[in-house]
C-alpha cells in the first residue's frame, strides 16, 4: 500500500487551497480565528458560498449535484477548509442524511430533499438517542403508529444537537414491538415545524446551547417521509453511524490546533524572553500529540485506501477513539497555555460582538470553553468504551 500523495493529488489540493482562500470571506475567517462562538448563520453562509461554486456536497455523486470526489479528495477539501479558518459546516445534511437518501430514498425524496440539503437551505438534526437508549440505541421507544397516510409520533429524543434551530430531523422511531428490537425500527424524516414538536434546551458545561430534549406529542408525519422499508431502519441507521465515526476523527481541526499551539508557544510571554516552547514539559506534550496526529493521519489514509479498494473494515472506531484522545489532549494544552487568562472565562467574551479590551491574549478567551467542550468527544457519536468494544471484537477478533 503506497500512502504517498500522487502528483494529481498534490495538484488537486493546491487547486482546493487556492479556491477556498479566494471564496472564504475575510470577516468569517477572522471570526473563526478569534475563537468567538460561531452561530448557525456562520456555517450556513459558508455552505451557501460553496454551493454557489458547485461544492455544496463534494462527496456526493455528480448525478445528485455533488463533485463525485473520492475520499482522498474529500479529505484534502476538509483539511484545507480547517487549515484556512473556514467555519465548520453542519455534517447532518450532506454527510449524514444525504448519503442515506441517495442510497435508500425514493425518487420523490431525492428530488425534494437533496437539492435543499446540498445548497444549505434546510438545516437538519439527528434524532437517535433517547433517555435510556444511547449506546443501547436499538432499545429506543419513540413510537410511530400508522394512521392512514401518516404516522403519529409520540416520545422523546435527547442530546439532540441543533434541534432548536433545525428544519428537519432524521429520526429513528419504533414501528413494531415484535421480534428482535432491531427489527421494529424505521427512519422518518420529520418536519421540525410540525404541530406537537417542542424542545427544552440543555446548556453544556462550556455555557453553550447546542443540545436539546425534543418532545413529540401526536406529531403527524406522512408515510412518504419514511426512508426505505418499514422496520428496516436499523440497517440504514448503521450505514449512517459508520459515516459519523469517521467524521469524528477531527484530523483537520486538530492539525489547525497544533499550528495554533506552536504559534502561541513560540511567542514571548512576559517581556523577559520566556516562551512556552522552552518549557520541556509543554514541548514534550505538544510534540508527542503531533506525532500521534501524524500516526492518525496515516491510519486515516490506510482506512481510505481500504475503502477505495473495497476491503473496508471497521477503521471508523479506531479513528474516533484516537481522534478523541488527540483533540482532548490539544484542548488541554490550550487551557494550559492560557493559564490564568483562561480561568475564569467570560461567556459574553465569546460573542463576536464583544468589544471590551481583551484580558490577556485574544486567543485565550476560547481556550477553557474549548477544553470543556472537547470532554464530550468521549461520548458523542458512540462512547469510548463502545469504540473499544468494536475494536476488540471486530478488528482484533477477541
Ligand atoms: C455533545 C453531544 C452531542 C450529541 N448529539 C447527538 C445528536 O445530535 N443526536 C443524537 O441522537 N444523539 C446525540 N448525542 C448522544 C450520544 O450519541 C449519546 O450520548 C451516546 O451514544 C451515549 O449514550 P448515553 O448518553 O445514553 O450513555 P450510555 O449509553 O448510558 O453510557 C453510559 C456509560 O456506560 C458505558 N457503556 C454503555 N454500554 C457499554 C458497553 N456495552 N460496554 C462498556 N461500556 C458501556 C458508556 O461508555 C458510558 O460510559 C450527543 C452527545 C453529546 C455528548
Amino acid at each position: 500500500m503506497d500512502l504517498r500523495s500522487s502528483a494529481e493529488e498534490i495538484a488537486f489540493r493546491a487547486m482546493v487551497h487556492e479556491t477556498i482562500e479566494r471564496l472564504l470571506p475575510k470577516e468569517l475567517k477572522a471570526k473563526v480565528e478569534s475563537g468567538a462562538r460561531l452561530k448557525k448563520a456562520d456555517g450556513v453562509q459558508w455552505h451557501k458560498i460553496l454551493a454557489a461554486h458547485g461544492w455544496g456536497a463534494p462527496h456526493w455523486p455528480k448525478e445528485y449535484g455533488g463533485c463525485g470526489w473520492n475520499p482522498t479528495q474529500v479529505y484534502a477539501f476538509e483539511e484545507e477548509q480547517a487549515l484556512l479558518g473556514a467555519p465548520p459546516m453542519s455534517p447532518f445534511p450532506t454527510k449524514m442524511v444525504g448519503p442515506v437518501i441517495i442510497a435508500f430514498g425514493t425518487p420523490e425524496q431525492k428530488e425534494r430533499f437533496l437539492p435543499r440539503a446540498r445548497n444549505g437551505e434546510d438545516y437538519w438534526c439527528q434524532g437517535y438517542s433517547e433517555p435510556g437508549s444511547g449506546s443501547d440505541l436499538a432499545s429506543l421507544q419513540t413510537k410511530a403508529v400508522r394512521d392512514g397516510d401518516d404516522y403519529v409520533v409520540n416520545g422523546m429524543k435527547i442530546w439532540n444537537s441543533f434541534g432548536h434551530e433545525a428544519d428537519w430531523m432524521f429520526a429513528l422511531v419504533r414501528t413494531s414491538s415484535d421480534g428482535r428490537v432491531q427489527e421494529g425500527i424505521s427512519v422518518l424524516l420529520i418536519d421540525m415545524h410540525s404541530k406537537g414538536v417542542s424542545h427544552r434546551p440543555i446548556i453544556t458545561i462550556d455555557g453553550a446551547h447546542i443540545l436539546n430534549e425534543i418532545r413529540f406529542e401526536d406529531v403527524r408525519v406522512p408515510v412518504a417521509n419514511r426512508i426505505g422499508e418499514e422496520n428496516k431502519g436499523w440497517t440504514y441507521a448503521k450505514f449512517l453511524l459508520g459515516n459519523e465515526r469517521a467524521l469524528i476523527a477531527m484530523i483537520a481541526p486538530s492539525t489547525r490546533l497544533v499550528s495554533k499551539l506552536k504559534r502561541i508557544a513560540t511567542e514571548e510571554r512576559d517581556g523577559y524572553g520566556n516562551r512556552l516552547i522552552d518549557d520541556p514539559d509543554f514541548r514534550g506534550k505538544l510534540s508527542s500529540l503531533e506525532v500521534e496526529l501524524e500516526a492518525l493521519r496515516i491510519t486515516n489514509q490506510r482506512v481510505m485506501f481500504e475503502a477505495r479498494s473495497g476491503t473496508a473494515g471497521n477503521g471508523g472506531a479506531i479513528l474516533k477513539s484516537k481522534g478523541t484522545f488527540i483533540s482532548q489532549g490539544l484542548s488541554e494544552l490550550m487551557a494550559e497555555a492560557a493559564a490564568y487568562y483562561g480561568n475564569p472565562w467570560i461567556p459574553a467574551a465569546l460573542d463576536a460582538s464583544w468589544n471590551e479590551p481583551p484580558i490577556g491574549p485574544a486567543w485565550a478567551k476560547g481556550a477553557v470553553p474549548l477544553y470543556m467542550r472537547q470532554r464530550a468527544n468521549t461520548i458523542e457519536g458512540g462512547t469510548e468504551e463502545v469504540q473499544k468494544n468494536v475494536i476488540a471484537k471486530q478488528i482484533l477478533g477477541l
